[in-house]
């Protein structure tokens, strides 16, 4: 099936490594000139050079995206590039696992940042240039915890749900521009953050998610294709989750 987002260009943020590094992979082997983001230079440099020996169009660049100053860096950096930009995939890096008892205000001004004010100013900052184009695709990597909070997950439980607030807000805002919003939910992936949270050992490893699968989801929700499915949170959690709604 051809994703008709060939010569597309694509800003993926903390994207060296794990889902965000696979959904650039997906991107640009569809064609997409892809931008790419993460704080430690070396790994991203590593996947630069590895999506440009596949084919890829790919510029990398070193950012911490929590900063509230990088959304807007990331989107010009891809503009002075590429000299647009069409599809946006935010992401960062997940909060640290604690209870619900366990966490400090501290710790929620920042989980709430990186998790939810990160994707809205990305958003914020890409869609006027999506909207003079009448074409955009924006797909927010959160955590099937927005469908069914986790325990011990009590950062990222908050931070997501309130961004998939935001989503369910924003996406009818966009629509009539040709520009879709949607989240996107992994379940268990064999990543190093599913390592960090002590779920990605050899034993664990079995019934995980494939990262690379996961991309090709992103790059799907990114297509032609794809115009008229907005507003939705795609759970990509291999069965696991039980709610209904
Ligand atoms: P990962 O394997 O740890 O990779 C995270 C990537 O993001 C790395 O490239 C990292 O590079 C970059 N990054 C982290 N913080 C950043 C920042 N502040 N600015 C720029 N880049 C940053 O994580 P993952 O498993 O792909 O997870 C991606 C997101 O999905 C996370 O929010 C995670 O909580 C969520 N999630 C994952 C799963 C799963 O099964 N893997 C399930 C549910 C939710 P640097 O460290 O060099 O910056």
């Amino acid at each position: 099936m051809d994703l008709g987002i060939a010569e597309k260009v694509a800003l993926v943020t903390a994207s060296s490594k794990g889902l965000g590094r696979a959904s650039a992979e997906a991107l640009a082997a569809e064609g997409a000139r892809v931008v790419i983001c993460a704080r430690t230079e070396e790994t991203l440099r590593q996947t630069e050079s590895a999506i440009a020996a596949a084919g890829g169009d790919v510029h990398a660049v070193v950012a911490d995206i929590t900063d509230p100053g990088a959304p807007a860096r990331m989107v010009r950096e891809t503009v002075e590039r590429f000299g647009t930009i069409d599809i946006l995939v935010p992401n960062a890096g997940g909060p640290p696992a604690g209870g619900a008892f366990d966490i400090t205000d501290e710790q929620i001004a920042a989980a709430v940042n990186a998790n939810a004010t990160t994707s809205i100013r990305l958003v914020r900052e890409a869609a006027p240039l999506m909207q003079a184009s009448g074409w955009g695709r924006i797909c927010c990597i959160t955590s099937w915890s927005i469908k069914q909070p986790m325990r011990n997950l009590a950062l990222s439980n908050l931070a997501r749900t309130g961004l998939w607030a935001w989503v369910k807000t924003a996406a009818p805002e966009l629509f009539p521009s040709g520009i879709t919003l949607n989240v996107v939910c992994p379940g268990g992936h064999a990543t190093d953050r599913m390592i960090q949270l002590g779920r990605g050992d050899a034993q664990a490893a079995e019934g995980l998610g494939d990262p690379g699968d996961f991309g090709r989801i992103v790059a799907f929700l990114c297509s032609q294709a794809a115009g008229y499915l907005s507003g939705t949170a795609v759970m990509v959690d291999g069965a696991a989750s039980v709610g209904l709604l």
